[in-house]
């Protein structure tokens, strides 16, 4: 079959279907394909067959500016930024425990585009499509091109199903990357849940301020001002080196619109897995007044094992910047049950080891379930 994902060559960033009158007309260089992987020097030694395999599994999508932050000299698919975004064959190599849907959100999707988990709060998915294609994604599978964003139809029925729940009381935008769409369709989004009256705080999970910074543009900046309910900005953050000038400035800009932010970082093998590291992106995000909120456990979403961190490593890293860092910089290290269980803190109130790398771990609804903690033997951690 031909690879859709493989030939593009440009990204639409408000490529929507839905909003032909609102499509701010901005075509941004980026690069979205193995042709301009090569063109760039970023695309790894390998086998081209097995590649052009890889590009029409999962997106490609490195913005410019997360290009001019990639070490380019040896391997820029190992550098602490390259390694999240450049795809390796690695991801060909797809474990038995690895699954589409690895947290189960389908299960938990009365309409399309929501996720009712948990009783107080939904997820509300506004697009599939983001800034940028992290190659570690839970929705790897899910995302891109293609995909795009919700039907009008579609997000008429979202709106109407949070309407229809009072018990929502935070809805939380997210994806893909909801700092994508255009000012005017974030716009539409903000102002319907303004009308909800039940619906109290506006969540917006993203990556575009580390990924993309000019997409936070000032138009973007005044629909936010406009809300009138509070926005917590979740910023997707893993290293302390993705924090350019043009980063600081964009979360002070964010700031003076009065969202509260907070961060949230994966764990990532080759990335951040020590904790040296987690201090410094922590210690930086609290000068910018982002408070650290979450250290997440990987997912197993399929092809990602290279990124895999053991649950007993993450514990030490944690204990470690307990003893190192304020209590202010610290995150909560969070696991995602798979099968849609839920997530909860690793700690031992919750995560008990059994044997080994089995693990006894209890839900927030008081089931227990088996966790096996594989981590691939020829990826020993460091
Ligand atoms: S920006 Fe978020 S949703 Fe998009 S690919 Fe990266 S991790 Fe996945």
């Amino acid at each position: 079959m031909s690879n859709p994902r493989a030939n593009h060559s440009e990204f639409n960033i408000v490529n929507t279907n839905y909003l032909k009158t609102d499509i701010t007309p901005v075509r941004r260089r980026r690069l979205r394909s193995l042709a301009d992987l090569a063109g760039a020097e970023l695309l790894p030694v390998g086998d081209e067959a097995r590649y052009i395999q890889l590009a029409g599994q999962y997106d490609i999508g490195i913005s410019d500016h997360v290009r001019s932050l990639i070490q380019k000299t040896g391997r820029p698919e190992k550098d602490v930024i390259g390694r999240q975004y450049i795809p390796t064959l690695d991801e060909l190599n797809v474990l038995s425990d690895e699954e589409s849907d690895p947290i189960g959100d389908e299960i938990y999707t009365p309409v399309n585009g929501i996720v009712h988990r948990y009783e107080d709060r939904v997820l509300f998915k506004v697009t599939n499509v983001c800034a940028v294609y992290c190659r570690y994604c839970f929705r790897r599978e899910m995302v891109g091109a293609g995909a795009e964003h919700l039907s009008d139809e579609d997000f008429d029925r979202a709106i109407a199903y949070i309407k229809s729940h009072d018990e929502i009381w935070e809805v939380i935008l997210t994806g893909g990357d909801p700092f994508v769409l255009s000012p005017r369709r974030l716009q539409k989004v903000i102002e319907a849940l303004n009308k909800i009256e039940h619906v109290k705080i506006i969540r917006i999970h993203t990556r575009t301020p580390v990924a993309d910074p000019t997409l936070i543009s000032d138009t973007i900046l005044s629909v936010l001002k406009l809300s009138a309910k509070p926005i917590y900005i979740v910023l997707h953050i893993n290293h302390a080196k993705e924090i350019t000038e043009e980063v600081v400035h964009k979360i002070s800009r964010l700031r003076a619109v009065n969202c509260s932010i907070l961060s949230q970082s994966v764990l990532l093998r080759g990335v951040n897995d020590d904790a040296i590291t987690l201090e410094n992106l922590f210690r930086k995000l609290v000068t910018l007044h982002v408070q650290p909120y979450y250290l997440h456990h990987l997912d197993r979403a399929k092809g990602t094992s290279h990124f895999r961190v053991s649950l007993t490593r993450g514990q030490e890293i944690m204990k470690d910047l307990q003893g190192r860092v304020s209590g202010i910089c610290l995150p909560k290290y969070m696991l995602d049950i798979p099968g849609g269980h839920g997530k909860i803190p690793v700690n031992e109130s919750y995560v008990q080891v059994r044997d080994g790398d089995v693990y006894s771990v209890e839900d927030y609804q008081g089931c227990t379930h088996l966790y096996f903690d594989t981590v691939p033997t020829n990826r020993a951690e460091k």
